[in-house]
């Protein structure tokens, strides 16, 4: 598809990328078949295709409608689109240069600007971990539909004893220390069995993605700075990776190097921190962690989120380091498809995540799995709002010193 664009993009970083990515895309539209709003829309409009065309126009005509910016708006981001597109188009990329040109051209009315910004103060801001606690505080006060979408605390448990010789930093992100402290901390247990010492870091933060998804472009770069400023002296160090145990982290810091590479200050510094990234999956050794399973046999339903298989392209590694932790998995349909939690998607786009929610978890529980196991924070929370089994990051089925949790699958 050729794309003529307008003056304003000619020769700027951002056009020439634009340019070059609306280029590769044939219109073959094999990427419909697998797109999760196309399925549930069938309008080429909400699909891939549909809306690479929709902004060429924009970046053609430096015009587009609110309808346009709608169409956008529904996409999930999930890239499912780019593992079956046969041409390389990197559609993900592409709406990420899409979204302020869009959010420019077709201004929002206030009150969904108001929303945009409240969600990013709220959940970026100092105020999410005691808003959480009140939440969690009042649920039994709330209807069953609302005290659901509280998530359940699930306490840290006993720090790791850092002594191994090969050392790791780790990101902490923004909600999910408050939301499921357990995380990072039997990431760490596990990590120290297995030889690894997790560096402390202060200064580090969000991986810039929940702004960079809400077309806050500026403030997703400067937490990009933020965080390598943060890292820089220990890569220097020498440390061995940067580990990332939410998907939706790790995918927006290994493009670091890309997002930054016109920087003149951060360019070379993102691409060695990018470089460094690695999702925990990628770290273990599958013959490392022979029999560390919680409770071998546990039947575990594992949900791969879009942003470790589509986005990381990492498929199959965690399945391989269950099974051999002594885990047996149960298969799962329309595994490619989104859960609809995508970051925001689902305070914005609640019909449709909820339907996405609904479709997933009836291929997830099909086979009544003792616990749903992911490998993102977002995912987590969303599949855990309407499961009726048990959800947890998959890092926690190996936890060699796991902490009790009340009422729980794994207690
Ligand atoms: S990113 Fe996902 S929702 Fe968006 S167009 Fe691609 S497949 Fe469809
Ligand atoms: S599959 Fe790729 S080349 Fe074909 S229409 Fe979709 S994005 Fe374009």
């Amino acid at each position: 598809m050729y794309a003529s664009l307008s003056s304003s993009f000619q020769g700027t970083p951002e056009g020439l990328e634009a340019g070059a990515i609306i280029g590769k895309c044939v219109h073959c539209g094999f990427c419909t078949a697998t797109c999760p709003t196309y399925q549930l829309l069938g309008d080429e409009l909400d699909g891939p295709r549909g809306r690479i065309y929709l902004i060429k126009q924009a970046m053609e005509s430096e015009t587009c409608t609110d309808i346009t910016r709608g169409h956008l708006d529904r996409c999930l981001t999930c890239r499912s689109c780019e593992t079956t597109c046969p041409s390389g188009v990197a559609y993900g990329r592409l709406l990420e240069i899409a979204r302020p040109v869009v959010e420019h051209l077709a201004p929002r009315p206030l009150a969904q600007r108001l929303q945009r910004w409240l969600l990013r103060r709220i959940l970026l801001g100092p105020w999410f971990a005691p808003l959480l606690a009140l939440g969690r505080a009042v649920r039994w006060a709330l209807p069953e539909s609302l005290a659901r979408q509280v998530p359940r605390k699930r306490p840290a448990g006993k720090p790791a004893v850092q002594t191994g010789p090969r050392a790791v930093l780790m990101l902490e992100g923004c909600v999910q220390p408050a939301i499921a402290p357990v995380i990072n901390a039997a990431a760490g247990r596990v990590l120290a069995r297995l030889g690894f010492r997790v560096v402390p870091v202060s200064g580090a933060g969000c991986c810039g993605a929940l702004d960079l998804h809400l077309g806050a472009s500026g403030a997703a770069l400067a937490a990009m700075r933020r965080n390598i400023d943060a890292w820089w002296p220990h890569v220097e160090a020498g440390i061995e990776a940067i580990v990332m145990t939410a998907s939706g982290c790790g995918v927006t810091v290994r493009e670091y190097g890309k997002l930054l590479e016109n920087d003149p200050l951060y360019a070379a510094k993102a691409k060695r921190v990018s470089g460094l990234t690695q999702d925990i999956s990628q770290l273990i050794e599958p013959l490392a962690v022979e029999g560390l399973g919680r409770e071998v046999g546990l039947k575990v339903a594992f949900q791969s989120p879009c942003t470790l298989q589509h986005g990381q392209k990492i498929t199959g590694i965690i399945e391989n380091i269950l099974k051999r932790a002594g885990l047996t998995l149960v298969p799962t349909r329309d595994g490619h498809l989104c859960c609809g939690a995508a970051g925001t998607y689902s305070f914005l786009e609640p019909v449709l995540s909820h339907q996405l929610l609904a479709n997933k978890l009836e291929n997830l529980e099909r086979d009544q799995p003792d616990v749903i196991a992911t490998a993102n924070i977002g995912c987590l929370a969303h599949l855990e709002s309407a499961a009726g089994s048990a959800v947890c990051h998959w890092i926690e089925l190996l936890d060699p010193d796991p902490p009790r949790r009340p009422n729980s699958a794994l207690g």
